[in-house]
């Protein structure tokens, strides 16, 4: 049995640094590039990573690298790897594939012969005829085969549902953000818990309910489980004892100021749920009130918001006028640091100020922009 893996954490382009800092700060050392971390570690290591990254999509196991420009080559590389360390013999064993710049571009004949050499390679270990197909009745070990450039990696996903999917999300809205890209966007902001945070088009509740986690120090798995838990080799007390850590790593008791508010009310009372499903009932204040109300004495706060876009619900007029209005309200708020989210290319025009600095996002497949205002310091 193996007890060293070369893991990567994939992540949407533009927050693989982020990945690379949550990593680091969990002690462990990474390289990062292109959409990814690559790291190696042990089966605490699998755990502690899937239940501990906020911003990541996936952790998945690097089986085999190796050079392939013909399908015998790619035969003999996927069969000369040690499926025994990780397939049992009733593997539920899918096998994805991509080809980028590479000699094999048919992608569907690369996964097929790649699913072939491990169906070998497994009757042979296993003793079984090969006329007689694999059952694939057990647990799922979910592989990607992918070629760039002739070198084909091919990895076994630990994480199951994508790492956004936190379990807390009951109800949402039209226009949800991922979990996860939530979560990378607090992670860019400069707040801290002990500042007040502030959405004012908090929708579902996602930024509210990611930063109450962040402020508690609470792992953002802790509400869902992972696919290589379901695993034959996969030591359960690992994934105990990680869970068992996380829970005396939370700090319940820190008194965070968390306000969402939302135009319509059933978003509020959606928001509410997740809250609730997340283990926070109490922590986050949730107001149905529209963003052009929105007045405080509080200084120094961090406002983050993914207002409409011009899109099938708002008109073109409408957005304008809503980027206005927030502008009004907002930038009287100097002690304020704001962070706007948004596809809108007219965004500083119509909030009527440039962006400190713009970072550019991707909201699923969805080009957007941070557009940052950074709020003065307190006077020391
Ligand atoms: N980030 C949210 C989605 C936000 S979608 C999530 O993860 O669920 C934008 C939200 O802005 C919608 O819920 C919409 O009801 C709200 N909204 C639109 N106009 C508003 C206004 N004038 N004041 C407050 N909220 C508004």
């Amino acid at each position: 049995m193996k007890d060293k893996f070369k893991l990567i954490a994939t992540a949407a382009a533009g927050i693989e640094a982020l990945v690379g800092k949550e990593l680091r700060n969990l002690g462990i050392d990474c390289q990062v590039e292109n959409g990814r971390a690559y790291f190696s570690g042990d089966q605490r290591t699998i755990a502690q990573t899937n239940l501990w990254l906020r911003t990541a999509d996936r952790v998945k196991i690097i089986v085999g690298e190796f050079q392939a420009k013909t399908f015998e080559e790619l035969f003999q590389g996927i069969y000369a790897l040690d499926w025994a360390d990780y397939l049992p013999i009733d593997a539920n064993f899918p096998v994805a594939g991509k080809s980028v710049r590479s000699t094999l571009y048919a992608v569907s004949d690369v996964q097929a012969i790649t699913k072939k050499a491990i169906a070998k390679k497994l009757q042979a270990i296993y003793h079984r005829p090969e006329s007689v197909p694999l059952p694939e009745t057990g647990a799922l070990y979910q592989l990607e085969v992918s070629i760039l450039k002739d070198k084909v990696t091919i990895t076994l996903d630990t994480t199951g549902d994508s790492l956004f999917k936190r379990g807390y999300r009951i109800s949402k809205g039209g226009a949800p953000i991922k979990e996860n890209m939530a979560a990378a966007i607090i992670m860019l902001t400069n707040w801290f818990p002990d500042k007040p945070f502030y959405d004012p088009t908090c929708g579902s509740g996602t930024f509210c309910i990611e930063a109450a986690l962040i402020g508690m120090n609470i792992a953002p798995g802790f509400n869902r489980d992972f696919a290589c838990e379901r695993w034959d080799w996969f030591e359960q007390e690992v994934f105990e004892k990680v869970r068992d850590e996380a829970d005396a790593q939370a700090n319940y008791d820190v008194e965070l100021d968390i306000l969402g508010c939302d135009v319509d009310g059933r978003m509020i009372e959606a928001a509410k749920a997740n809250a609730t499903e997340a283990g926070l009932p109490d922590v986050i204040q949730f107001k149905q009130m529209r963003l052009q109300d929105f007045k405080t004495e509080k200084e120094f706060g961090v406002l983050v918001s993914n207002p409409p876009y011009g899109d099938r619900l708002l008109t073109e007029a409408e957005v304008t006028r809503l980027y206005q209005d927030m502008g009004e309200v907002y930038r009287p708020l100097t002690t304020w640091s704001k962070y706007i989210l948004t596809s809108d290319l007219d965004f500083e025009k119509k909030y009527g100020a440039r962006a400190t600095k713009k970072r550019k996002l991707y909201n699923g497949a969805l080009r957007v922009d941070l557009y940052q205002y950074w709020g003065q310091r307190p006077k020391r």
